[in-house]
């Protein structure tokens, strides 16, 4: 390891205070945990709130696509900030310091599951990115639990504007069809591995693709926005 990258590593990703392991130091460790906060009082379905974490009543009476949701975090700061600068700047450092997280707080069902598959984003987003940030979550996912990666085109998609420029119902028009099966996955328990949870819309049009292939999905993302 080169002194640079020695000394890099030393620095915590969030507030440049000496890091004595990892890439946080234990004050913003400590906060970013803080944000994963009780899971006992969650509906196992869709991670919103529920009385005694039993299944939500909306889930009940129509259950919704994914078996399973879980979050690391909530959607607050600094996550949206460090997110933007993994994203869009390519700051690696940040996708460290969010897994440094994740991998404290691991879904309870990990162990019924034997895939990892990343967001799939278009092959112009691709391009313009020049990487797909949720490959990078998925690869440490799957090094991690001995879980089998699928490969980036499983499941193609098509380029439609980005969700977030969207209000909700333009979200759901847009999303239609979006997805398509590239691979066989029947039989296979997938654990589908997103950034951000917001309406849930486009991690359910993906569960419903795999479902209709056979597959069983359950999700576990970076952060889920709380409302
Ligand atoms: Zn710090
Ligand atoms: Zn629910």
């Amino acid at each position: 390891m080169s002194l640079f990258r020695l000394f890099q590593s030393r620095i915590c990703a969030l507030c440049h205070d000496p890091a004595e392991s990892g890439s946080l130091c234990a004050v913003c460790e400590r906060h970013l945990l803080g944000l994963h906060g009780r899971t006992d009082c969650l509906c196992p379905r869709c991670f919103a709130y529920s009385a005694g974490g039993s299944v939500c009543p909306d889930c009940e009476s129509e259950p919704p696509p994914l078996e399973a949701v879980w979050a690391g975090m909530r959607y607050e700061a600094p996550v949206p900030a460090m997110l933007h600068r993994w994203k869009h700047l390519g700051n690696g450092a940040m996708a460290r310091a969010f897994w440094q997280i994740m991998r404290q707080t691991p879904p309870p069902w990990l162990a019924e599951c034997d895939a990892v598959l990343a967001m799939p984003v278009s092959r112009v987003r691709r391009l313009e990115r020049g990487f797909n940030q949720c490959d990078e979550l998925a690869a440490l996912i799957a090094a991690e639990y001995g879980l089998e990666r699928l490969p980036h085109d499983a499941v193609l998609r098509q380029h439609r504007p980005p969700q977030s420029t969207l209000n909700r119902a333009e979200r759901a028009r847009n999303i239609r069809r979006v997805f398509r099966l590239n691979a066989h996955l029947a039989g296979k328990r997938i654990v589908l591995v997103d950034d951000v949870m917001t309406t849930g819309s486009t991690l359910y049009a993906l569960a419903h693709t795999l479902n209709r292939g056979g597959a069983h999905t359950r999700v576990w993302v970076l952060a889920k926005n709380q409302n």
